[in-house]
Parts: structure tokens; C-alpha cells; sequence
């Protein structure tokens, strides 16, 4: 049996993960036996990734947890981040949607605009003035559907 000094119990908020030598660390390649004192000095905590120096031993003279540090990015960070770049991507693309005009059949493309009447190109169709009108019948903005 492991003597309580050589259990360490991770001090971060609502972990309170205990590493055990005797039963090393299965998740982190730890096999059985291994002290806590010669785990990798990479080594992280299994269940909030907090670094050695977020342990304190159970017993005996014990190091403060003065230099805990967390991990930058978690697993679930890195979902959360990816999932901000796919809406982000998607944002970017909606803008360059064209519209059509149900009465003529004209076509507005952000990326062309329509110079002739002071709309710059890459005006997302949302950006084109209210009063702005199909150059080729007239029709107002609200004749226009998306094209699929
Ligand atoms: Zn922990
Ligand atoms: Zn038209």
C-alpha cells in the first residue's frame, strides 16, 4: 500500500483527482509502482489537465500550489473554437449570396455590385440601399429572391 505522503491529490477547484503509485495512471501511460515524484514533468492531471504543480501530497511536508497552471486549451476548447470557425465561415459566405430579380430575371452578384448605381462591388445584398432598384426593369430591392 501507497503511505498517504505519497498519494498527491490535485488541488485545482471541483477536481480533487488523487494520484495513486500504486495504481500509476492508465490514461497517461503511468504504469503501476511509478512515484509521483518521477512522473514526466509533462504529466497532467487525468481529469482537469492541471500540471504537477497543482498536487500536494495527502501527508507529510507539502509543497503549496503557488504555480498550478491549467492547460491553455482543453479538448473541449478546441470544439468550441472549431465550431466558432465554421459559423464564422459561414457568415462569410452567406453575404455573397446573389439575388434575383422575379420580374426580369437580372441578377445582382455582391462580388460585381452595380457601379452604375453607386453600389461598390462586394456590397453584400443586405448592404445595398433600400431605394436601390433592378437596373434593368426597376424593381424595387423586395422583388428579389436568393438564388439557390
Ligand atoms: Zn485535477
Ligand atoms: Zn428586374
Amino acid at each position: 500500500m501507497a503511505r498517504p505522503e505519497d498519494m498527491w491529490q490535485c488541488q485545482t477547484v471541483n477536481c480533487g483527482y488523487i494520484y495513486n503509485p500504486d495504481k500509476g495512471d492508465r490514461k497517461g501511460k503511468i504504469p503501476k509502482g511509478v512515484k509521483f515524484e518521477d512522473l514526466p514533468d509533462d504529466w497532467r492531471c487525468p481529469i482537469c489537465g492541471g500540471t504537477k504543480k497543482c498536487f500536494r501530497p495527502l501527508a507529510g511536508p507539502g509543497s503549496t500550489k503557488a504555480d498550478c497552471e491549467l492547460p491553455v486549451e482543453t479538448d473541449s476548447a478546441k470544439l468550441t473554437a472549431g465550431a466558432e470557425t465554421a459559423k464564422l465561415e459561414r457568415k462569410e459566405t452567406n453575404p455573397m449570396k446573389k439575388y434575383v430579380c422575379d420580374v426580369c430575371g437580372y441578377v445582382y452578384d455582391p462580388a460585381v455590385g452595380d457601379p452604375d448605381n453607386d453600389v461598390a462591388p462586394g456590397t453584400a445584398w443586405e448592404d445595398v440601399p433600400a431605394d436601390w432598384t433592378c437596373p434593368v426593369c426597376g424593381a424595387d430591392k423586395d422583388s428579389f429572391s436568393p438564388e439557390e
